[in-house]
């Protein structure tokens, strides 16, 4: 079994934001400075108080601007973006250097981008994914003089007591009537429990953490997840990895439906309203059955195992007693929303669910989340943009109301 310097470390999203010397999860110095938007420019200045305040600029919190912009609020002043990222480009700032548009799933233009000539359907495919986003973004942020504050970290929020928040940053408190959260969950992937996960020697990874196949060169990987991150790992390991072996909860399904989508969107949106475990979207849109995915399929490459029933120090036991050795196992098993520093704000259902209904929370009239559970795709983002903007303007003009009670 071959050694490497990372073998034996138990690698976890330790390197997070808002921990010391990181961002969103890039090591330090890893993430790009696209756009030239982050990091060495002045520090970031913020008001005392803005009608709304807007916590991330990714797809979601970017859609959302657009749209508030168009109705009439002026970016800087009335309306607020903040986010802790070194530079343009939420998320996909940090993704990993591989990763390219026609590995990922389908990247959804921002609305209002055509007019800029840019789309992500004619972008390059030979430059790595964080680039073109991050770079697109930043050229939309500042056609649309969207007026992005970075970075800033919102550290907690808390009810102001006359209907709006105070939100507490790294940089001073806003005063706003209407928050927009859309933090997004690239800050917090989600590892299932399983017994001996503690004592596995090998390397263990979550998606935020992966860099690159050459990390695994020579080694059994086990990749774990049903999802399009996981497809890409198995296919970027395949020549350069020992082994690999793909481990995922329900039977994997390669499939070109075009109404899934829509399904599957409605099932997760009903499940958010109702406060239930959100569906992971590719449960029910399956994975995309393009001529790669089938032939890797075909030789072997993308046959999922049903999941191992305990981890062992060298590796896992599956459920018929038999074993695989192992020597590093990639989590790519979903997140959660990154809503902690919404805590103050008691959202949690007992449970621990948070309800949320077209974006707007069913406990705060004015607290939205823009690309939760059924919108946390580019597409999804978008349409939390526009319902949510709508709902924001209205909520601005309306009496304010008590929030719902907890408990
Ligand atoms: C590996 C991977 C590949 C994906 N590929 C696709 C794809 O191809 N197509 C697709 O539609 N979707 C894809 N997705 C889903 C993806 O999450 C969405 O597409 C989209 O990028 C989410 O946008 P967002 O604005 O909700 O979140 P993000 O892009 O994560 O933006 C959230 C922003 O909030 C900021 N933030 C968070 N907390 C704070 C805080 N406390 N204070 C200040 N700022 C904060 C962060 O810095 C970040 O910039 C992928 C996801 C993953 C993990």
């Amino acid at each position: 079994m071959t050694g490497g310097k990372t073998h034996g470390a138990n690698v976890t999203p330790g390197a997070g934001p808002g921990r010391a010397g990181s961002v969103d999860g890039a090591p330090d110095g890893a993430g790009p400075d696209p756009g030239g938007l982050g990091g060495s420019g002045p520090a970031p200045v913020l008001p005392g108080s803005a009608d709304v305040v807007v916590v991330g600029a990714g797809q979601a919190g970017l859609s959302v601007a657009w749209h508030l912009r168009r109705l009439g609020l002026a970016p800087g002043s009335d309306l607020v973006v903040v986010d802790r990222g070194p530079g343009a480009g939420g998320a996909w700032q940090h993704r990993w250097e591989s990763l390219r548009l026609d590995t990922a799933h389908k990247v959804d233009d921002l609305p209002g981008m055509k007019e800029l000539g840019l789309s992500f359907a004619t972008a390059d495919r030979s430059r790595a994914a964080r680039e073109v986003v991050a770079d697109y973004y930043g050229r939309y942020e500042q056609a649309f003089s969207l007026d992005v504050r970075r970075p800033v970290e919102v550290t907690g929020v808390q009810e102001s007591g006359d209907g709006g928040f105070t939100v507490a940053t790294d940089r001073g408190d806003i005063g706003t009537r209407v928050l927009v959260n859309a933090g997004g969950t690239w800050a917090r992937p989600f590892r299932p429990y399983f017994a001996g996960a503690a004592g596995f020697r090998g390397l263990q990874v979550s998606t935020p953490d992966y860099r690159s196949a050459e990390d695994f060169r020579g080694l059994r990987v086990l990749v774990v997840g049903g999802g399009t991150s996981a497809v890409g790992f198995l296919r970027e390991l395949e020549d350069v990895a020992a082994a690999t072996v793909w481990a995922t909860r329900r039977p994997v399904e390669f499939t070109d439906d075009p109404g899934a989508g829509v399904t599957a969107v409605r099932r997760a949106d009903e499940a958010a309203r109702a406060g239930r475990p959100l569906p992971s979207i590719v449960s029910g849109t399956g994975l995309p059955a393009t001529p790669e995915n089938l032939a890797a399929e075909a030789r072997g490459l993308l046959v999922a195992r049903p999941m191992f029933s305990s981890i062992e120090p060298d590796g896992v036991r599956w459920a018929d007693g038999s074993f695989a050795p192992v020597d590093a196992i990639i989590w790519a098993t979903g997140f959660r929303a990154e809503l902690t520093h919404l805590a103050p704000l008691r959202l949690r259902e007992p449970g621990g669910r948070v309800r949320v209904e077209e974006g707007r929370s069913l406990r705060h009239p004015r607290l939205f989340l823009a690309g939760f559970g059924p919108q946390a795709s580019t597409i999804g983002a978008n349409r939390a943009g526009r319902t949510v903007a709508r709902q924001v303007v209205a909520a601005l003009r309306a009496p304010v109301a008590d929030p719902a009670p907890v408990g």
